[in-house]
């Protein structure tokens, strides 16, 4: 579904010029698949994530790239086109979640907006919906909540409204950076079920970027492995945890109880 193809992107860095934080990365997401995303912190996960949607951060730049989602490619279009695309076909949660909502609208209107655009409910209907959803991933008071906007809420409040927005538009593809690490424990169980859900139900492939290899084993079919900007290892996850081909994997394992 997703193929990405030689990804490279740079930053300046203090008294070293630009520098590629990620180089030539390189995966595919089949359909319905769940690819998790390890390494360190620093490894270029993020940065990775981000740019294949076009959203490079500040004062980033991508140098190379393929992104094609279905054989279209993506790499070339507009941020207008592209935001088109995240809204709808690509869902994203990512580990800044205040930054990627919309400043200007309560966050109920951004999910209502994206429910009466792609299940074509009414605004009543979709008001619902939303409160039923922002009950789904853990937000308490529902009701009061839909009228806030993005600044009022806490990191940890505002991904769970990233994801109730990427429940809402069942997108063919998510992209889903530490979705859960903002979380608490009880609620963590809770939306990583809800993003397996939007699998089972409608086929949805996953890129899921996390730290916990325990999460990776439970439900990744592959495992990617970020070290230093490359991507050093991708297999299936029973294989790669049985024979890690790169020392830094090794390590990792090495690190499980
Ligand atoms: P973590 O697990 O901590 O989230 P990560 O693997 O997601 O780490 P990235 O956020 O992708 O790491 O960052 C990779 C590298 O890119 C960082 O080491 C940093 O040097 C650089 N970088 C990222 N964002 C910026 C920025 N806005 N300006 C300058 N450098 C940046
Ligand atoms: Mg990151």
């Amino acid at each position: 579904l997703l193929s990405v193809r030689d990804l490279t992107v740079s930053f300046p860095q203090p008294g070293a010029g630009r520098v590629d934080v990620v180089q030539h990365v390189s995966f595919d997401v089949g359909r319905g698949e769940v690819l998790g995303l390890v390494g360190e912190s620093g490894s270029g996960k993020s940065v990775t994530a981000m740019s294949l949607l076009g959203l490079v951060p500040d004062p980033g730049r991508v140098t190379a790239a393929a992104v094609r989602l279905d054989g279209r490619e993506l790499t070339g279009l507009a941020f207008d086109e592209l935001r088109t695309v995240r809204g709808g076909e690509i869902g994203v949660v990512f580990q800044e979640p205040i930054a990627s909502l919309n400043p200007a609208y309560t966050v109920g209107d951004q999910v209502a907006e994206v429910l009466r655009e792609h299940e074509g409910l009414t605004r009543a209907r979709a008001r619902a919906r939303v409160i039923e959803l922002f009950e789904q991933v853990g937000i308490p008071d529902p009701a009061a909540r839909i009228g806030a906007y993005p600044h009022q809420f806490s990191g940890g409040m505002a991904q769970r409204v990233m994801i109730a927005m990427a429940l809402a538009c069942r997108p063919r593809l998510l992209v889903a950076d530490e979705p859960t690490t903002a979380l608490d424990v009880t609620v963590q169980g809770q939306v990583l079920d809800l993003l397996l859900e939007l699998r089972a139900s409608i086929g949805t492939s996953i890129l899921l970027i996390t730290h916990d290899l325990g999460v990776v084993a439970d439900v990744a079919d592959r495992v990617a492995v970020m070290y230093a900007g490359q991507l050093v290892e991708c297999g299936p996850t029973e294989e790669v945890f049985r024979r890690p081909s790169h020392p830094y994997t090794e390590g990792l394992l090495a690190s499980l109880p």
